[in-house]
């Protein structure tokens, strides 16, 4: 049961009255609309609720649980699954709707929270709301916040690798997924909290990583009428360009991997763990003190841009562990430089070298780990599906099995083939880079004028989404607010984290306690706390370590004093000029 009482259903009553009061002070006053009535669980349902293109499928009771992992507790509340915009693909003949998942705890702090997704959605996750970053000990639904989730507008498909990406042979699927449907389930999910509660949420928030940072950032600007707080991590907002890198990286690798008994590169043995381990250690020998303390760390990341020269690895002579081939330099620089046509114009960004690219999370995005030909890295079997069928107009249908997940990746032309994410056709009228990206990204007055806080992170080792991608972004929205955003943004540059958790890092934080004391206390970030994550072995040297996160262009600086593993002997501060 819901805390239903009497004083609940007489406010309701007094905010139907309130809203009532329109027009000018001569009209009579209008008079109060009767107040719907409240819905316990099981009474929500699509009669109820009436909503044209709604469907509810679930609407269930659900007891705490209180698992081994703490963050996948739940308290006792209400689950209801539901469907929108339910319809038949013109094009591909498919069965489309808008999936979503809400659940209503029975003791509610007034909050809403919307869970972004992943990748290509295509599922619904448990709206259970992660806390972000990794290692939570709690969620935001045990919280008390009320919490919807959505599977983006499409199922993916098991088979073939591409399964997850075909969705995008249909214009409206692409639409959803790029922000239509974080659109809808939000007013329906705040309608539905309306019914349930007998009041509206007195502050709404929108956290997600990856996919999910791209859809806190959109959700931030196309609307930021319906969120109060904002939390991107390592957000993909660019995320056609970035996968135009995936082409690029794929070519770069398979033109120093060894090649299988079949004629096709094995992509994943292009550099060996040891050849990344040469590159981090190098990078790190060059660049860790020149944060003014020699802890493994690089705090300094844009001096690091031109204290490390990766061709000083290249071999005298032959190949060694203490060596990279000729070769492997000029593609690792490929890779690190981003995607270029050939008039030399960037088409994505650049990438850091940080401690973190001989990390397992590295690997696992960027190189894989297959013996054959077949890749299984993630920017090989997304990449090589999303691109093609979600990322380009016209859409190409690549087979996506076996060895060919990849020819479409390696055959990308960057002259013909990179413009396409810009293009729109009779069918598909608006393209990726439209549906998939803040609309003006430098412009989020909406959000700023009534209030709205968002908090942006990003991990400098990440492999899938380009740091400097996200600081240059930052830079152009502190240019369009007079040099300085920190009122209403702030952007935290993770040094070491790959995508979203892992690598070298203090990866274990809280950005839901901070954007909500920002909102709703206004105290704004000014460093927030991390600490080594049991678990991750990337971390194992220093399992006690904690350490601000600092607000860019801010670094952590050493006091001088103390243990290097507390953050109390840390401060935030401007880089040296
Ligand atoms: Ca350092």
């Amino acid at each position: 049961m819901f805390m239903r009482t009497l004083a609940g259903a007489s406010a309701l009553a007094a905010l139907a009255l309130v809203q009532g009061c329109g027009g000018s002070d001569d009209d009579p006053p209008a008079p109060a609309p009767e107040p719907l009535a409240r819905l316990s669980c099981t009474d929500i349902s699509t009669a109820a609720l009436a909503q044209g293109n709604l469907t509810i499928t679930t609407a269930e009771r659900i007891s705490a649980t209180a698992p081994s992992n703490p963050a996948q507790a739940v308290p006792a509340h209400c689950r209801v699954e539901g469907q929108l915009n339910l319809r038949n693909s013109p094009v591909d003949g498919k069965a489309y709707a808008i999936g979503f998942e809400l659940r209503l705890p029975e003791v509610w702090n007034g909050r809403f929270f919307f869970q972004g997704g992943g990748g290509t959605d295509g599922a619904i996750n448990p709206a259970r709301g992660d806390v972000l970053g990794a290692g939570a000990t709690t969620n935001a639904l045990s919280m008390g916040f009320a919490v919807a989730s959505t599977d983006g507008g499409h199922r993916s498909e098991a088979a073939p690798i591409v399964g997850g990406s075909l969705f995008g042979l249909d214009p409206q699927a692409r639409v959803d997924y790029g922000y239509n449907a974080v659109g809808v389930v939000t007013t329906t999910a705040k309608n539905i909290i309306d019914r349930s509660y007998g009041r509206k949420a007195d502050k709404s928030y929108f956290l997600g990583c990856s996919n999910g940072g791209r859809q806190a950032m959109v959700a931030g600007s196309r609307f930021a009428d319906q969120f109060d707080g904002i939390v991107a991590g390592n957000p993909g907002f660019n995320l056609p360009q970035s996968a135009v890198q995936h082409a690029w990286d794929n070519q770069a690798f398979a033109s120093v991997a060894p090649l299988h008994t079949d004629g096709k590169p094995i992509i994943s043995q292009a550099f060996s763990n040891a050849d990344m381990q040469l590159v981090a250690d190098k990078t790190v020998q060059a660049c860790d003190a020149l944060d003014g303390l020699a802890d493994g760390v690089i705090d300094n990341a844009p001096a690091c841009k031109a204290a490390f020269k990766l061709e000083t690895l290249t071999c005298a002579g032959a190949k060694d562990a203490t060596c990279l081939s000729a070769a492997q330099v000029t593609a690792l620089q490929k890779v690190f430089g981003g995607p270029k046509d050939s008039a030399g114009k960037q088409l994505y960004a650049t990438w850091p070298f940080d401690s973190g690219v001989a990390s397992g999370g590295w690997r696992f995005w960027k190189l894989g780990s297959s013996t054959t030909s077949v890749p299984n890295s993630l920017i090989a079997t997304l990449g090589g599906g999303s691109l093609p069928y979600v990322f380009v107009t016209p859409p190409v249908k690549v087979p996506g099995t076996g060895t060919t997940v990849i020819d479409y990746l390696l055959g990308f032309n960057f002259d013909t083939d990179a413009p396409k994410i810009f293009a729109t056709d009779a069918t598909y009228t608006v393209a990726p880079m439209t549906f998939m990206t803040p609309p003006n990204p430098s412009n989020y007055s909406a959000l700023k004028n009534r209030g709205g806080k968002m908090i942006v992170y990003h991990g400098n080792s990440d492999p899938v989404f380009s740091v400097d991608d996200t600081v240059r972004w930052y830079d152009q929205l502190r240019a369009a607010n007079n040099g300085d955003a920190s009122d209403f943004a702030r952007l935290f540059t993770i040094p070491g984290m790959t995508h979203c958790s892992g690598g070298p890092a203090t990866d274990k934080f809280d950005m839901l306690t901070a954007i909500v004391n920002w909102v709703e206390n206004g105290t704004p970030p000014d460093a927030v706390i991390a600490s080594a994550r049991a678990g991750n072995a990337d971390a194992a040297a220093w399992p006690t370590r904690t350490r601000p996160l600092c607000p860019y262009p801010q670094q952590a600086r050493y006091k001088g004093t103390g243990s290097i593993d507390n953050a109390a002997h840390f401060t935030c501060e401007a880089p040296a000029s």
